[in-house]
């Protein structure tokens, strides 16, 4: 047995279904998670409700959460979660948040946070506000394997470079006409932007998920999930060294306490396959795909329209 706590951790692009999927991981009594960790997408904390349905300010979970983690001395609040990294401006922070680049780029971020005063990064300082409350989180929810659905690269890059983690990754894809069929609908970018965002997207991820040992990774396609949940929560588990769920592919989002974007709140306890994209992509987008981004998409393992 290792010393270090057990972290899983999701990495995927936006609407790949991160979420649909720690909803159905949180429901094993050895994983224990509050969704993403990072807590960027909280807007109007006083209007943010939790997954539970409570707001956040009156979920209980939440208010336990707090008064333990000020019990330990810790700067935590939900205004202020204090789990982002590079969360400020100047160089040093942008280096910090960077997505993951190639080897050049790489080298020489982590010889210039070697060389900073962490002071000046405050990459040690977020990864022991992670660490400390992702033990709160196993404690208070009693499960050994905490899950972080945070989903972006260079977080993941600061947690592996910790070492203070026995980290395994969920490398989650989803079929990219359907992820910026989304971006479309959700963040108002037009066709052509969101196949530029998708393709950095999944491109940084490739990066990051080429410097990850396979045994350290279990690769799954939204698609599959939503065709075969059972099955694939079943690999997942025995990849986990966990026993398998029973009734896998239903869950209660009120009977958990995950952070996320608002589209958590839509769709819960039944898991809704979207294919919307199907319908929605005029003939037009899908050339435009194909020809952009088409190559990518079918490296992942999908065929073209
Ligand atoms: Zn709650």
């Amino acid at each position: 047995m290792s010393e270090r706590g057990q972290l899983l951790y999701i990495l995927a692009p936006s609407y790949s279904g991160s979420t649909l999927l720690t909803y159905l991981l949180a429901q094993h009594d050895a994983i224990a998670t509050v969704g993403e960790l990072k807590a960027t997408r909280m807007g109007d904390i006083d209007a943010y409700r939790c997954s539970c349905g409570e707001l956040i300010r009156e979920c209980e979970f939440w208010s336990r959460l707090t008064q333990r983690a000020t019990d330990e001395g810790l700067d935590f609040s939900l205004d202020e979660f204090g789990t982002v990294y590079g969360n400020g401006t100047g160089f040093v922070n942008k280096v910090v948040r960077a997505l993951v680049r190639g080897p050049l780029f790489e080298t020489a971020r982590s010889a210039l946070l070697k060389l900073l005063p962490d002071s000046m990064t405050g990459v040690r300082a977020v990864t022991r506000q992670n660490l400390a409350l992702s033990k709160i989180v196993c404690d208070l929810q009693n499960g050994s394997i905490f899950l972080d659905g945070s989903k972006d690269s260079a977080r993941l890059l600061h947690y592996l470079q910790s070492g203070e983690w026995d980290i395994k990754v969920i490398y989650l894809q989803r079929d990219g006409r359907g992820v910026t069929n989304s971006y479309v609908k959700h963040d108002g970018v037009d066709y052509d932007g969101a196949i530029d965002y998708w393709r950095r997207a999944v491109t940084e991820l490739q990066r990051m998920r080429g410097r990850l040992d396979d045994n350290r990774v279990y690769d799954l396609l939204y698609e599959d999930l939503c065709r075969e949940p059972e099955q694939k929560l079943a690999e997942i588990c025995r990849w986990l060294n966990i026993d398998e769920l029973d009734h896998a592919a239903t869950f209660s989002a009120e009977s958990q306490h995950v952070l996320g974007n608002s589209m958590r709140l839509n769709n819960v306890s039944e898991i809704r396959f979207d294919e919307a994209w199907r319908k929605k992509l005029t003939p037009q987008n899908l050339r435009d795909f194909e020809e952009r981004a088409g190559a990518l998409n079918q490296s992942l393992g999908y065929k073209a329209a």
